[in-house]
């Protein structure tokens, strides 16, 4: 019987994707399985015997009656046009749940007619990479997409060395990403973007069914999603790395986690990305990206906004115009709710400013602050050998306990400050046992960041100049 529905396959023009079974891997072996997730889903029954399993997730064995498909879409990459697509990964289906349809997709499973030049493989180091880092943020109760399975194989990929290859189950609200939407629209006929629109709003967000205008709807909610994400991101020091429009999903999902690091040491043109030399996706330039994309969204849509093109621009401009100000209203409130303050009424934005310059100036643990701030202990005690962080110290005191007590502050910070974060040089180190065979360190780490704000005996410690040297890559 089969489990799978093919509505993407089914509902949409043929132009948006392409038939495309996985390319067999060899000896696969389950090196992680989220049982959790699976029991989420409701696809624990048809994955619980481990050789069905094996078979379905390393893309061997179809599931009956799926159409497995690689998607059509474009992008700007670095500001730059450019026709993509699923290169190495397969969308088997989508898997029906009482918040609506996931998609499941294999990634690292072979060629496919968007491979352009590459293998269509993925390394075992990157997809538990994908794995843990995409689960954290889960767990941080971001939005994101989520790792089902990492299948190991015996099948090498060639990289700047010889590595181990693997197959990720990725499970998403949908693969439906802004460069979806520029494919249809500069590569195809404007009845697949008509289409397109009218299968995302129904899988989506059909309250926006009865608007008189889908497109400028859906521009405003995607804003709207991808504003509160963005936040997310910048409250737990989340930089993405590679926010290119094929890497922005229209749900609101963090999606693509290739060169994607946490900051430590606060500051805001944190890159870690080798590929990243102008610091475009920097910790702090993420939100400007973000309408960047948007606007590029927002092209892509017009014909659809008004047949008056001019008319449709300045539908456009009167939404965009609202990005910054609202963006900026919600940052300072998700900051003031990470220093505990409760009554943020006539809370001026000094406060925050100042204290984003003090952790740049000292260099502070962007993470470690906001709990320390409730702990004391050292870190609080050197900065206040500064006259200006005392002064500080004191405003932020009278702050969180005007019209509220300390008990409701400290709540509140609890729920917005995580205690523990993948640090790089744990991903790092528990990435480097499991590609020889240890996946016990892997284990132990990801059952900590499962419960991240959870109060703990002590604060990570980050070796000091870790971040200095420490660079991640796309497409590995
Ligand atoms: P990414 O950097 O992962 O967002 O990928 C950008 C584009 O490159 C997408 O179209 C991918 O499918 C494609 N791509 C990345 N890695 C590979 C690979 N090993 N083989 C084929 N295509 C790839
Ligand atoms: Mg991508």
């Amino acid at each position: 019987m089969t489990w799978l529905k093919n509505t993407y396959a089914t509902q949409l023009p043929n132009s948006l994707f392409s038939p495309q079974v996985p390319v067999p891997v060899s000896n696969p072996s389950m090196t992680l399985y989220n049982g959790a997730l699976a029991i989420e889903l409701g696809v624990d029954e048809h994955l619980k015997e481990e050789r069905q399993a094996l078979e379905y997730l390393s893309g061997n064995e179809i599931v009956p009656e799926s159409q497995p498909i690689a998607q059509a879409y474009a992008g700007h990459q670095f500001g730059h046009f450019n026709k993509l697509g699923d290169g190495r990964a397969v969308l088997l289906g989508e898997i029906e749940t009482r918040k609506g349809l996931y998609d499941l997709q294999l990634k690292g499973s072979g060629q496919t007619p968007y491979s352009r030049r590459g293998d269509g493989r993925a390394t075992f180091y990157s997809m538990l990479r994908e794995y843990l880092i995409s689960e954290a943020m889960h767990a941080l109760g971001i939005p994101t997409t989520r790792s089902l399975a990492v299948i190991k194989t015996t099948d090498k990929v060639f990289r700047e060395q010889i590595n181990e290859g693997a197959v990720l189950s990725r499970v998403a609200a949908s693969h439906i990403r802004v460069g979806t939407f520029e494919y249809a629209r500069y590569l195809r006929e404007e009845g697949d973007l008509v289409s397109l629109l009218q299968y995302t709003i129904e899988r989506h967000y059909p309250e926006l069914l009865n608007h008189e205008n889908h497109a400028l709807a859906l521009l405003e909610r995607v804003m709207q999603k991808q504003k509160e994400l963005i936040i997310n991101w910048l409250r737990v020091g989340f930089i993405h790395g590679v926010m290119n429009t094929d890497n922005m999903a229209i749900s609101g999902e963090t999606i693509d986690y290739g060169p994607c690091a946490f900051m430590n040491t606060y500051h805001p043109r944190t890159v870690f990305s080798s590929i990243d030399t102008g610091g475009r996706y920097a910790f702090a330039n993420q939100p400007n990206m973000a309408f960047w994309n948007l606007q590029v969204f927002a092209n892509a849509l017009i014909p659809l906004i008004d047949k008056d093109e001019e008319v449709a621009n300045s539908k456009v401009d009167k939404v965009m115009k609202r990005f910054p100000e609202t963006f900026s209203n919600v940052f300072f409130e998700m900051m003031n709710n990470k220093l505990g303050i409760v009554n943020q009424v006539g809370v001026g934005r000094e406060l925050v400013q100042d204290c984003l310059e003090l952790l740049a100036k000292h260099q502070v643990d962007y993470t470690n602050f906001f709990t320390a701030l409730r702990w004391g202990g050292e870190l609080i005690d050197k900065l206040r050998h500064d006259e200006s962080f005392k002064t500080w110290y004191v405003q932020w005191n009278i702050a969180r306990v005007k019209g509220a007590s300390v008990e409701e502050s400290d709540a509140l910070m609890v729920k917005n400050n995580p205690v523990v974060i993948p640090r790089n040089h744990m991903v790092e180190e528990v990435l480097n046992s499991a590609v020889v065979g240890d996946m016990k360190p892997f284990q132990t780490f990801l059952e900590e960041l499962s419960s991240p704000y959870k109060e703990k005996a002590s604060l990570q410690l980050v070796p000091a100049n870790f971040d200095a040297s420490y660079q991640t890559f796309c497409g590995t």
